[in-house]
């Protein structure tokens, strides 16, 4: 239940990556580790981060320059697919640095990237992102913290609840209200902003899953953050949020894809063995069947991860396409888990297999980093706005604006929309 029948779809360099990083994952990475996080006693995975770094595994696809390796979108979604196996709270912890380091990479200074971008991914520094707040989530441009430029630095004002990394981290990426009269969408900057210079952390929350990823609430009051750590341009951050949503999303998708496989390998290897009425599980079409839907799914879910990894290679729009593969593997890898556990029967909703666990991490990655909702929302609204170059509830004539594929409709069915108004009449 891997990757590996994708091969025809990699080149080889990609799938030296994946072997590379499953090796990781079998030979550097301490399973008490995972025991030891979900049970509360580690706030945050150094370790890992530090192993991870010491083999150049964080951010694959950033220049050497920077300490990256400079490979591309889909080398990293298989790296994160194999971290995934580990459940997501490592996951997020070895993401971090691909998220934070989009909005450094593409929009910091050069001085930025010496001081953030290399430390982060030599394992120097640990980042973490504050865009949710308590008022909420979803709704971004509805940001309410604060930030007020005075003589050389801003003074940054408000609460970000639910910032993964947050305990361990030693910088942020902010984002806060820079223009009170604009319009959401250019309201907004993004600031670096260190620990040291103030952020009150702590965990306040305790969490059903994905546990020991010191998951923070970060408080700034008054917090003087310098005029050199606005990331690009002021109210400008529209633009830093849309490029950092594409690892974002995809590195869910990816994760969720590696958790899922876990659960079915653990569900099929329990199914072969387990026995009832005489025979193993494996035999009843209700086990088996679950378990070609959910490699079916996963399967698919790749596919839609590296559809839209290849398009972040091509430097072509690629928001839809990423939504798509983030709502779909994250819906495919909770169906998963919990098909998973049903295959197990009662042993499976104790903690003889890790599939509770998984479970519970699972459960989060339908919320997070764009909500199911959300990314239906945004899957729409491209869809409508791709085929009748039109915000949907907007009325157009169709047959001014239907790219080529509805004009062959048009043509096949002789559906002149003409025609149709007449009919409709
Ligand atoms: C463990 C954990 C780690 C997290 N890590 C981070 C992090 O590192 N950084 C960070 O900034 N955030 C982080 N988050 C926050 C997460 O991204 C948000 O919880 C998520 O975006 C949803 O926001 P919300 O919880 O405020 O829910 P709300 O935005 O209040 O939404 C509540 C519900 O309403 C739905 N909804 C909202 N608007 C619409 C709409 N227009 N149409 C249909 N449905 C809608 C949502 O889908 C959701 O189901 C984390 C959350 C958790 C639990």
């Amino acid at each position: 239940m891997d990757s590996v029948m994708f091969d025809v779809l990699l080149t080889e360099s990609e799938r030296r990556v994946r072997d590379e990083v499953r090796t990781f994952v079998r030979t550097k990475v301490d399973p008490d580790l995972i025991i030891r996080m979900d049970g509360n006693e580690q706030e945050y995975p150094y370790d890992f981060i530090k192993t991870a770094s010491k083999a150049n595994l964080l951010g694959l696809r950033f220049p050497k320059a920077f300490a990256g390796r400079g490979l591309n979108w889909v080398s990293e979604m298989l790296a994160i697919e194999e971290i995934g196996v580990l459940g997501i709270a490592l996951g997020c912890a070895y993401s971090l640095p691909s998220i934070v380091g989009e909005s450094i990479d593409k929009f910091g200074t050069k001085d930025q990237k010496k001081a953030y971008l290399a430390p982060t991914l030599r394992g120097e520094k640990i980042c973490a992102e504050g865009l949710t707040e308590p008022r909420g989530g979803s709704d971004f441009f509805g940001t309410i913290t604060s930030a007020v430029p005075q003589g050389d630095h801003f003074v940054i004002n408000g609460e970000k609840r639910f910032v993964a990394g947050g305990i361990g981290a030693d910088y942020f990426l902010i984002y806060a209200k820079t223009n009170t009269k604009a319009p959401p969408h250019k309201s907004l900057s993004a600031f670096l902003v260190d620990r040291n210079m103030g952020v009150e952390v702590d965990e306040h929350y305790s969490l059903m899953g994905c546990r020991g990823m010191g998951a923070a609430r970060i408080v700034l009051k008054d917090i003087e953050v310098p005029k050199d750590n606005l990331i690009g341009q002021l109210d400008g951050a529209t633009d830093i949020f849309n490029a950092m949503m594409v690892p974002e999303r995809l590195t869910s998708a990816a994760g969720a894809i590696g958790l899922g496989r876990t659960a079915l390998d653990l569900a099929i290897r329990y199914a072969a063995r387990r026995e009832a009425f005489g025979h193993t599980i494996s035999r009843y079409e209700g086990v088996s069947f679950k378990i070609a839907d959910c490699a079916t799914a996963l399967d698919a879910a790749r596919g839609l991860v590296y559809r839209a990894a290849r398009l972040a290679d091509e430097g072509l729009p690629s928001r839809k396409a990423v939504s798509q593969a983030k709502l779909f593997a994250t819906e495919a890898c909770y169906q998963t888990v919990s098909d998973a556990m049903q295959i197990l029967g009662g042993i499976g909703y104790t903690d003889v297999y890790p599939i509770e666990r998984l479970f519970r991490d699972a459960r989060l990655a339908t919320i997070w980093t764009g909500s199911s909702e959300i990314m239906r929302l945004i899957i729409q609204s491209d869809i409508f706005k791709e085929v009748l170059k039109a915000p949907r509830g907007e009325k157009r004539d169709i047959e001014l604006d239907t790219p080529g594929a509805s004009k062959t409709v048009e043509k096949v069915y002789r559906a002149d929309p003409d025609q149709y108004r007449k009919a409709e009449e």
